[in-house]
């Protein structure tokens, strides 16, 4: 029996064209874009989702932290964190906090901790897991962790000191359209697969149950519509790649009946209750 089950830890303001990029636009000219943005979009969330499996129980994604609503725990001279990204996180409301109150010791009943990618809403709440093993692309990581990763919204600064993550190298065994693939269990029901775009080394986390398959996106896509729409975000280092990890999603979801579940999907949580899959055809 496999069970997924979303933890939102607070929600984040984002701008217009940080959200979804004009057609035509190429990533700097989506950047330019986003910080002339006067506007704020309504919140989004930010989720975790736990996957309970009968091999162990799995986090994607950490969340942030609590201290991430204070400006003093961003780079002063970065005017991303400063200006144009607004995280909100309530104390208890980070993810070891959420895993406690679920009965779950976060430094003890997780068999591991898998990273889409290292932006500081999805690596924020690293510290509750001294123990776990946390899986994380060597590509993602190696970029996080330069001042290039700190321009790009990552905050290696904030890393825990003991962080050593299990570097992932995608092997060739393909999964569904996606040409790579990582098993995380041995059943190999629990799938890292390349989706690269909106960060070099993005991966997102396929779960196949018999009945359906879960697609645990990340920020590939920031929600179903944007991904129906072939819509690509602000973020995007080559359009041409953010758009063929939508495409390869899409087509995940034609091969097998698929529910997507990705970091800050408003709707995601009432898709996961009602058992709503991606389109067929
Ligand atoms: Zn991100």
């Amino acid at each position: 029996m496999i069970r997924i089950t979303p933890i939102q830890t607070g929600t984040v303001s984002i701008r217009p064209h940080h959200y979804c990029g004009e057609a035509g636009r190429s990533p700097l000219g989506r950047k330019i874009d986003m910080m002339r943005d006067k506007d704020w979009l309504e919140n989004l969330p930010i989720y975790t989702y736990l996957i309970e499996h009968p091999e162990g129980n799995f986090l994607v994604d950490s969340g942030d932290t609590a201290e991430n609503s204070s400006k003093a725990y961003l780079p002063r001279w970065h005017p991303f964190f400063q200006h144009h990204v607004l995280v909100k996180v309530a104390p208890g409301e980070e993810a070891g906090d959420q895993l406690r109150a679920m009965g779950l010791n976060p430094a003890k009943d997780l068999k591991g901790v898998i990273l889409t990618h290292m932006h500081h809403d999805h690596a924020g709440g690293l510290h509750y897991f001294p123990h776990t093993p946390i899986y994380v692309s060597r590509e993602n990581f190696m970029l996080a962790n330069s001042f290039r990763g700190t321009i790009l919204g990552c905050l290696p600064m904030h890393f825990p000191k003991w962080f050593a993550p299990v570097l992932v190298d995608l092997t060739d065994e393909p999964c569904g359209p996606f040409p790579q693939s990582y098993p995380i269990t041995r059943d190999k029901r629990i799938l890292l697969v390349p989706t690269p775009g909106h960060m070099r080394g993005h991966l997102s986390v396929v779960v196949r149950t018999p009945d359906v398959t879960y697609m645990l996106a990340g920020d590939a896509t920031y929600d179903q519509g944007l991904l129906l729409e072939e819509l690509v975000d602000g973020v995007t280092y080559d359009v041409a790649t953010s758009t063929d990890t939508l495409k390869k999603i899409r087509a995940l979801g034609i091969e097998e009946p698929t529910i997507l579940l990705p970091a800050h999907d408003r709707n995601a949580v009432e898709r996961l209750g009602s058992g709503l899959i991606l389109p067929r055809s």
